[in-house]
């Protein structure tokens, strides 16, 4: 697949056999055809969590099963073959351990459970203009510590991709203050971290009134959404159901903005942080829901994008212009460095300036094409200068003009490849008839 994936490539770009796989993708625009698929399962996945696809589960957990069963490892090792012990694929993993089951789905529908109420607690702004007092925040706070509750800072972090929860508690009868979190794993998304810490926090603490304070607008609005009936969507929202229909304590909930001075904010930052960093070393079980996964690839896929020249406008230029911008970006085509490297030329260097002659000094430096580089780069003097721009051959006035411009830059250096002797060698650079028939 690779294979074929690169042959399609130097097609694309008019590249030199050899030129680097990865630049060939910045270059055509395409992302890698692995990334693309493994989109492709994750969405399935994802889907999958979601309607708690029955099929799919038995199957992971037969194979769940095998891997794990010690007996038959014995057996294995009883034989002289070594059971190897393929480890799940991590979303295979976390579906096996998040998916949700029809019994789940419906759990406080089918019997007609109604959850607690939940009570919501309005905090103002302090910069609000229902309210004028500074401080406003805190006077709010201590009304709600005043009255009772046992009031929970919830967090989720995303460091590095690695989700996790962290809770602070406190509240104003004695009781000590706690601090508590868990990991999350890295096939969440930190919406779900926010999750967790609220699920937790429900699950953790035996006050009979609880207020969550939550700066997650999204994680608020789904518990919202629970209490009132709407199904979970994932296992998080499953304990999160659970917990809100244990018992009969009052629980609020209350939209704090984050990063704003208070006191219990940055306790439950650190922990979330500490949860975090501890990380794949925890013992709590990695979660993952359809949110997460997806989350998770579109980034997979944005980091290829942000490739430096990763850029749409190359490939609308013409065929000579894009080839000669390829072997001049990957540093494989007819420049002396290059021919001399593969013993096509007896020195690598410049015949006008002496230098050594490499796609990036035609491009930028050879005095050989000032000229047309005064006439056509206007003041761009590096690869990163021509990635910022974003002209498109669409543009009108200015923006036409660079992609013109560049693109006859490109299109003059292409001759380079056409001067006499140079010619004959395209063949032996690895260009094939159908590549040159092309052009
Ligand atoms: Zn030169």
């Amino acid at each position: 697949m690779k294979r074929t994936e690169y042959q399609a490539l130097r097609k694309i770009t008019g590249g030199y056999h050899g030129s680097s796989h990865e630049k060939l993708l910045a270059i055509a625009h395409i992302e890698p055809l692995e990334v693309i698929l493994d989109d492709i399962s994750v969405r399935w996945a994802a889907r999958a969590t979601r309607t708690g696809n029955r099929t799919i589960k038995a199957l992971l957990d037969q194979q769940a099963t095998t891997l794990r069963d010690p007996s038959l490892a014995e057996w294995y090792d009883g034989r002289g073959a070594s059971l190897t012990r393929t480890p799940l694929h991590p979303i295979a993993e976390a579906f096996h351990k998040t998916t949700i089951t029809p019994e789940e789905r419906s759990c406080g529908q089918s019997n007609n459970t109604a959850t607690t109420p939940l009570i919501d607690l309005t905090i103002l702004e302090p910069q609000d203009e229902k309210s004028h007092t500074p401080g406003y925040w805190q006077a709010g706070l201590g009304t709600l510590l005043d009255e009772g509750w046992r009031v929970c800072y919830t967090d989720g972090t995303g460091r590095e991709g690695e989700t996790a929860a962290g809770v602070y508690s406190h509240d104003r009868k004695g009781n000590p203050p706690r601090s508590y979190g868990s990991f999350a794993g890295n096939i969440s998304s930190v919406e779900d971290g926010e999750r967790l810490a609220i699920a937790l926090a429900l699950e953790k603490e035996e006050a009979e009134m609880i207020a969550i304070a939550s700066e997650s607008q999204a994680a608020i609005q789904s518990i919202r959404n629970i209490s009132k009936g709407v199904p979970p969507r994932s296992q998080i929202e499953c304990r999160i159901k659970k917990a809100l229909t244990a018992g009969t304590r009052d629980i609020g909930i209350l939209w704090v903005r984050g990063h704003i001075g208070i006191c219990g904010n940055e306790q439950v930052d650190k922990q979330a942080e500490f949860e975090s960093i501890l990380g794949t070393i925890s013992e709590s079980s990695k979660i993952a829901t359809e949110e997460g996964m997806k989350a998770i690839s579109k980034a997979t896929r944005k980091c290829f994008r942000q490739q430096p020249g990763f850029n749409p406008r190359t490939c609308e230029w013409n065929r000579q212009a894009l080839s000669a911008y390829t072997w001049t970006r990957t540093e494989r085509g007819p420049q002396n460095k290059w021919l001399h490297h593969i013993k096509k030329a007896n020195s690598p260097l410049c015949s006008t300036c002496g230098a050594t002659e490499t796609g990036h000094h035609m491009v930028f430096e050879c005095l050989k094409y000032e000229g047309i580089r005064r006439e056509f780069l206007a003041g761009k003097g590096s690869w990163e200068d021509l990635d910022k721009a974003d002209w498109r051959k669409v543009g009108e006035g200015d923006k036409a003009w660079y992609f013109e411009a560049v693109e006859e830059l490109f299109g003059h250096l292409s001759t380079r490849g056409h001067d006499g002797e140079i010619d004959l060698l395209v063949g032996e650079l690895g260009m094939t008839k159908t590549d040159e028939a092309g052009r």
